[in-house]
Formats: structure tokens, C-alpha cells, sequence
């Protein structure tokens, strides 16, 4: 990471996660020596499979939100149930992991000075009434709706870490992460691309939120990680920062390229829209272009492919479980 010899040990909080897992495969990769936290709420041990098998790769199970034993030059902030179904489950969880979360690293950063590349996310914008989301639009946000644990509790964070670099010159690195998706997403975790996959492989109907007109922009996770190191690689860092894919697709497109992908034509069945569903989400990428270079190069379709196919051999070592 053209951080010098000393700086070789990197943490992954919430690395038994879909994007955290693929990170820490990433960096060993890159031969860094790789603490992994987590504390299994929503991670899965089996995402660390090939993980474990590297001499290099240490796992902690523990709670972001109490105090971190582990150093690092480097960490990566990614502890916190991400999707809708998930971070609802426990609403007091997912708001202390990202609060308490971000107050336990910046008290770390201030003693040790380490780096710190902090998970943000789109949902700090709300139901956004600018389109496509630029960092310096401030959102629309309900502060009391069952959204608000998870886009308050990054909103909150990202308060935190900005007033300790402001305060303390602490380098914390804000990423807001848009709809990312690939190989060892959850079957359970209720978003959309999990849902439609496993829907289309199964011969269900797939559910169609509303009209199926809101839109979303999916990245590819192996184009999430690319960013999330060039991130930490960058001398300096203007935070925060977009990462995502700004290429929009319509949840009704989104179930015709998943029945593509599995090879199967099926139902789909209206269901009420979830309470502030966001209506439109695309980032505007232009600063991480300009700053990291980032360029999402795995197209939709593409990616829906790979992650059928994972999806696929998941489910059926499940069925033979
Ligand atoms: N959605 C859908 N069917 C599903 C799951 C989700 O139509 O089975 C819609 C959902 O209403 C939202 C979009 O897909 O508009 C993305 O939902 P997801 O939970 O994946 O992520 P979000 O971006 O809302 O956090």
C-alpha cells in the first residue's frame, strides 16, 4: 500500500461480512499481514474459509463497539448489520455498532495513529431528492423512521470521525458505499439481488417491491474492494468519498437480468413497498475517479452471472446438507 515496511499489519471489522470477507482475501493477496473482527451477528465463518487457511490471517471474535485489543496501521471499519431485513432485526445493535463503533476507533486512532477507512453509505442520503448523489448533498433523511437506526447511526458516525480529523488530525477516511453485491451475499439478508437470485434459482415467484420502478446502482464486489484499497493507498484523502457503480437499473430490470443469468423464466408477484423505500439511488463518482482513479469495470449482467453461479453451488450443498 506504498506504506512503507512498518505498516503491514491491517484490521477488518465486520470481516466475517459479504464485502469485509472479500476485502481480507484482498489483502492477504497483497501480503499484509490481517487481523479480522467480528462478532458473528450477521458475518458467517464460512466467508473466511479460505482465509483461515493463511498464516497471515488472524480472526477475533469481538464487539466493535468495546475497546479494540489489536493494532494496526491500517483498519477498516465495516462492522454493522447492512441490509434492510438485518440491521431492522436489531435496531439498538446496528445504531451502537456504527455510534459506539466510530467513538472506539477514533479513541484507537488518536493513542496510535492509524489510518482509518471507515464504511459510510448511501443511505446518508435518504430518499434522495438530488440525482445522482454527489458528497456535498446532505440528503433526506427521516429521523424517526425504520431506516433511521442504520442511516442515522452512519450519519452520527460520520459526524464523529470528521470532528477527529477536524480536532485531532485522526486520518479517518470516509466511504459511502452504494448497493454492492456478489459471491457469499446472505440468502437471508432480504435484499434484492439475493432475494431475485435464489427466487429464480428456486423456480419462485420473484416479489417485486411497489411498482418496480425505484432504481438502484449495483457494484460489483471485487470493484468495491479495488476502491476500498486504493482508499487506504492514497497519500492524502479529501473525505468522504462515493463508491458504487453509477449504472441505474429499475428493480423490473433487475428481475429480468436475474432470471437471465439462472436460465429460468418465473412469476413475479407484487408486495407492498417498505416504509421510505428511496425511490431513486445513483452516485456520482466523479471524486473517486479523480482522487483513486476508481473505475468500476464489471458490468451487471456479468456480475449477476458470477454471483448466480455461487449462489447456485451455495444453494445446492445446502439442499444436500
Ligand atoms: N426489493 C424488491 N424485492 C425484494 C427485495 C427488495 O423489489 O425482494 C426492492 C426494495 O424495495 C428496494 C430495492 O429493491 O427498492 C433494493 O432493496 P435492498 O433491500 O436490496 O437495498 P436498499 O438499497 O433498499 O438498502
Amino acid at each position: 500500500m506504498g506504506l512503507g515496511s512498518t505498516r503491514r499489519t491491517v484490521l477488518v471489522t465486520g470481516a466475517a461480512g459479504f464485502i469485509g470477507s472479500h476485502l481480507v482475501d484482498r489483502l492477504l493477496a497483497e501480503g499484509f499481514e490481517v487481523v479480522g473482527l467480528d462478532n458473528l451477528m450477521t458475518g458467517d465463518l464460512g466467508n473466511l474459509e479460505d482465509a483461515k487457511r493463511d498464516s497471515r490471517f488472524h480472526l477475533e471474535i469481538g464487539d466493535v463497539r468495546e475497546t479494540l485489543h489489536a493494532y494496526a496501521e491500517i483498519i477498516f471499519n465495516l462492522a454493522c448489520p447492512a441490509s434492510p431485513v438485518h440491521y431492522q432485526s436489531d435496531p439498538h445493535a446496528t445504531l451502537t455498532s456504527s455510534v459506539l463503533g466510530a467513538m472506539r476507533l477514533v479513541e484507537h486512532a488518536r493513542s496510535r495513529r492509524c489510518r482509518i477507512i471507515h464504511a459510510s453509505t448511501s443511505e446518508v442520503y435518504g430518499d434522495p431528492l438530488v440525482h445522482p448523489q454527489k458528497e456535498d448533498y446532505f440528503g433526506n433523511v427521516n429521523p424517526i423512521g425504520e431506516r433511521a437506526c442504520y442511516d442515522e447511526g452512519k450519519r452520527v458516525a460520520e459526524t464523529m470521525l470528521m470532528d477527529a480529523r477536524r480536532l485531532h488530525g485522526v486520518d479517518a477516511r470516509i466511504v459511502r458505499i452504494f448497493n454492492t453485491y456478489g459471491p457469499r451475499m446472505a440468502f437471508g439478508d432480504g435484499r434484492v439481488v439475493s432475494n431475485f437470485l435464489v427466487q429464480a434459482l428456486e423456480n419462485k415467484p420473484i416479489t417485486i417491491y411497489g411498482d418496480g420502478q425505484q432504481t438502484r446502482s449495483f457494484c460489483y464486489v471485487s470493484d468495491l474492494v479495488e476502491g476500498l484499497v486504493a482508499v487506504a493507498r492514497v497519500e492524502s484523502f479529501d473525505s468522504p468519498m462515493n463508491l458504487g457503480n453509477p449504472g441505474e437499473y429499475t428493480m423490473l430490470q433487475l428481475a429480468e437480468t436475474a432470471m437471465k443469468v439462472a436460465g429460468r423464466s418465473v412469476e413475479l408477484v407484487r408486495r407492498p413497498l417498505p416504509a421510505d423505500d428511496p425511490r431513486r439511488r445513483c452516485p456520482d463518482i466523479t471524486k473517486a475517479k479523480a482522487a483513486i482513479n476508481f473505475t468500476p469495470k464489471v458490468p451487471l449482467e456479468k456480475g449477476m452471472a458470477l454471483t448466480c453461479e455461487n449462489f447456485r453451488s451455495r444453494l445446492a450443498l445446502r439442499a444436500h446438507a
